[in-house]
């Protein structure tokens, strides 16, 4: 007869489940004092859970909990089709911003377990956490051997690389915890030496004030220093996880709710800059890139028309530099406007010198 674990394993086969991983739901006080290391060093953006005890202790979310069980959903890296060619410069959401926002599709899938567990085990006490929840999802996920967490930040699996998103199920079952793996980066450093910012510290840890991620979130005006670095990437950053060895060869596609639109997720530049809060969460809203709002997403594409060279949107740019009421979409307007005409003026130059 299958033990619940066995049973557990096969119930995540069924559910399309890439990944599970069993851990005693023991604290993660070996951490305390890096997180607050970080936070006195200016290292957290402030998307972090805000109580640090919730974070390190398990049972403060579910007082009799015993097993976490962590799961990873490989996503897709490469997308099966292209935009199509139009007037426009287009910009590009991250690869975590693919297809339906990952939280709804974790949820749902750790909604489904709890159910399945349910059937096998009985009522039993849970709860779900998703990214957005107390505990550390790459720590939770690295106990119990999903992967290990590389100089990126990420955990980072043999069979799925970084591709996966991470979500656990706090428990009162008693289950067999798993072991964690025995491979890891060992001398590899892709990662740190091409982020473009030198976020990265090298040990797993992120000064995530400098990374390009955290900055295309932001609200209110980006620093100059990473507007150009952005390119014409108006969500997230990739760069890490495009350089690591591990993610060689690997794209993911078990989810066809996670595959990319790439009229979404490739957007024309100059359109999005006249959509209203409704039009732009009509037809974004349902990406994970969307939860700030449609105005980093404007600020952001209009740096990047400056990065692309888009000369085509001066107009736009001279009308939002002199008619639009948000501060810092002014200054972006005024930044890439700058930037297209002093980049034209140097071009001229050099064709007059020759
Ligand atoms: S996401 Fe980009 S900016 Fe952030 S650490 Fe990775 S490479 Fe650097
Ligand atoms: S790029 Fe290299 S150092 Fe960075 S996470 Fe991958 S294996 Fe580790």
């Amino acid at each position: 007869m299958k033990s619940l674990k066995e049973e557990i394993q096969k119930l995540a086969v069924e559910l399309n489940i890439q990944k599970i991983g069993f851990s005693k739901a023991d604290d993660f006080e070996y951490l305390r004092a890096s997180l607050i290391e970080q936070k006195e060093a200016g290292h957290t953006s402030g998307f972090e859970h805000k109580n640090l005890d919730e974070r390190l202790q398990p049972r403060l979310s579910l007082e009799d909990a015993k097993t976490i069980i962590s799961i990873g959903i490989a996503y897709p890296n490469k997308a099966e089709s292209k935009p199509q060619k139009t007037a426009f410069r287009r910009g590009s959401f991250s690869r975590g911003s693919w297809g339906e926002d990952y939280h709804h599709v974790l949820q749902k899938k750790l909604k489904d377990l709890a159910e399945g567990i349910e059937q096998l085990a009985g009522s039993f006490n849970y709860k779900a956490m998703v990214d957005t929840g107390a505990l550390i999802d790459v720590a939770v996920a690295a106990r119990a051997g999903l992967g290990f967490i590389g100089k990126n930040g990420l955990l980072v699996s043999k069979e799925y690389g970084s591709w996966l998103f991470l979500g656990e199920l706090v428990t009162n079952l008693e289950i067999e915890a798993d072991q964690p793996v025995d491979y890891g980066c060992g001398s590899c450093t892709r990662c740190v030496d091409f982020c473009p910012t030198s976020a990265l510290l090298g040990d797993g840890r992120l000064n995530a004030q400098r990374c390009l991620s955290y900055q295309t979130q932001t609200r209110g005006a980006m620093p100059e220093e990473f507007r150009e670095k952005i390119k014409t990437v108006i969500y997230g950053c990739d760069i890490c996880q495009v350089v690591c060895p591990y993610n060689k060869g690997i794209n993911s596609h078990f989810h066809p709710e996670m595959e990319p639109d790439p009229e979404l997720t490739n957007p024309e530049l100059l359109p999005l800059l006249d959509l209203s809060n409704k039009a732009f969460m009509d037809k974004f809203g349902n990406m994970a890139g969307s939860w700030r709002g449609k105005n980093p997403i404007q600020r952001n594409a209009i740096y990047a028309l400056g990065n692309a060279n888009d000369r085509t949107a001066l107009p736009k740019l001279h009308d939002i530099a002199e008619n639009d009421v948000r501060d810092y979409i002014v200054d972006a307007a005024e930044w890439a406007i700058e930037k297209l005409e002093n980049k034209h003026k140097i071009r001229r130059r050099e064709k007059e010198e020759h």
